[in-house]
Parts: C-alpha cells; sequence; structure tokens
C-alpha cells in the first residue's frame, strides 16, 4: 500500500508524482483516491514537463500549454476527486441510513447487508475500499434497526475521520445531523 503513494522527487528515470498522489492497479495516478490539491500537482507538474518539452523542442512561436487554466479540481464538471467523492458518499449512505425502518423486516436487512457488502467492494477508491471492507471484517455491519445502523456507519466514518486525522463525530447526534436537523 506504501508503493501506491507517489512520493519521490521529479527527476530522470521512471515516472515520478507528488507526495499524496496515489496510483492506481495499473500505475497510474488514481483521481478517486487522491485529493484535489495533490491531483492537482501532478497535472501542474505533467503541464510544466509538456511546456518544457515543447520549448526545448519547438520552434519560440508554438503554442504551449497555458499556465492560466483553471486547476482540474476547481471545475465542476471535472471528475471527483477523492474527497467529492467521499462527501457525497457519506451523504447516501447517512441519508439512506437515516430512512431506512425503525423495524425492519428480515428481506430489507438482507438487502442492506448485501448494500452495504456490494457499496464496499464496488467503491471507486481502491484503498478506501480496501480500509472499508477490513472494517466491515472487524466490526460486522448492524441492521436490526435504524439507530443500529446508524450508529454502525457513523462508527464507520469515524474510523476513516480518525485515520484522516479528522475530529471524530459525536454519534449520539447522528439521526440529527442526517434526519431531524438542528432543534432551533
Ligand atoms: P466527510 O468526512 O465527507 O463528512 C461529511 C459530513 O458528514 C461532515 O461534514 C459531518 O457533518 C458528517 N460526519 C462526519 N463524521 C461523521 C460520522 N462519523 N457520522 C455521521 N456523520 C458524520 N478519504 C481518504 O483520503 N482516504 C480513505 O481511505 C478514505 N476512505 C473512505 C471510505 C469511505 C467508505 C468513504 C465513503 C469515504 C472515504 N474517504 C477517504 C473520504 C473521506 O472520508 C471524506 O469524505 C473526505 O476526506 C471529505 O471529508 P469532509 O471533511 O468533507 O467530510
Amino acid at each position: 500500500r506504501e508503493d501506491a503513494v507517489g512520493a519521490a522527487p521529479v527527476g530522470a528515470g521512471p515516472p515520478v508524482f507528488p507526495k499524496g498522489v496515489v496510483l492506481d492497479k495499473d500505475g497510474k495516478p488514481c483521481r478517486s483516491c487522491t485529493s484535489g490539491a495533490a491531483f492537482s500537482a501532478w497535472a501542474a507538474q505533467t503541464k510544466h514537463k509538456v511546456k518544457s518539452d515543447k520549448t526545448t523542442t519547438a520552434a519560440p512561436t508554438t503554442k504551449t500549454m497555458a499556465t492560466t487554466e483553471p486547476a482540474p479540481d476547481s471545475r465542476a464538471d471535472c471528475p471527483p476527486d477523492v474527497e467529492i467523492l467521499g462527501r457525497s458518499s457519506w451523504t447516501l449512505l447517512h441519508t439512506i441510513a437515516a430512512t431506512y425502518p425503525d423495524t425492519p423486516s428480515r428481506t430489507q436487512q438482507a438487502d442492506m447487508l448485501r448494500f452495504v457488502d456490494l457499496f464496499a467492494k464496488l467503491y471507486p477508491c481502491w484503498v478506501c475500499a480496501d480500509d472499508f471492507q477490513a472494517y466491515m471484517a472487524r466490526r460486522v455491519p448492524k441492521v436490526a434497526s435504524r439507530d443500529d445502523f446508524g450508529q454502525w456507519l457513523c462508527g464507520a466514518h469515524n474510523d476513516v475521520n480518525r485515520k484522516l486525522g479528522k475530529e471524530v463525530f459525536d454519534c449520539s447526534r447522528w439521526l440529527e445531523r442526517w434526519k431531524t436537523g438542528p432543534k432551533d
């Protein structure tokens, strides 16, 4: 897993990537696994390289790539980075928990288990998916009621929060955050 994160300085030899760029299994940068900032640094590095290659091989009047173009992560119509994907996914997951029945039928419980299992397998950021599956192996999803599932999901989200050095969320407030809203 360590080798999935680009950290080496830019230089000659095999491709090198700015710190924080997570590589996909094909060895190319994985956008949905990488923060917008790290991906932009890689894109800028790539542009810089294209520009300097052109400068050394082409006539001075040749158009080089603009350096004033918006960073890839600053455009609303660009593919999601790890943060946008994550925020949207947690919104979907917690909202599903908030609308899950208080007393689900056996079929609804089985459906939820299948959904979470497939979600963890299909999540587009593979490093996130691996860790989420590992979490599920340690803490089996609880689906006996809305609150059971909401609390379990809150714990799963907090596990990622801890890993990323973010604040841990108070799980007694999960329903207020995702269904009822603040009291005032
Ligand atoms: P988010 O963490 O996206 O949270 C959105 C909102 O949810 C917060 O503003 C808060 O109001 C609320 N919230 C926060 N914590 C909880 C909680 N415990 N329970 C209920 N509500 C809460 N990113 C990585 O860089 N590496 C990873 O390995 C990684 N793994 C992920 C695994 C999964 C399954 C998912 C869905 C996302 C993962 N992410 C990962 C993305 C990461 O969790 C964040 O979504 C991303 O960093 C954006 O964070 P954010 O600060 O906007 O808030």
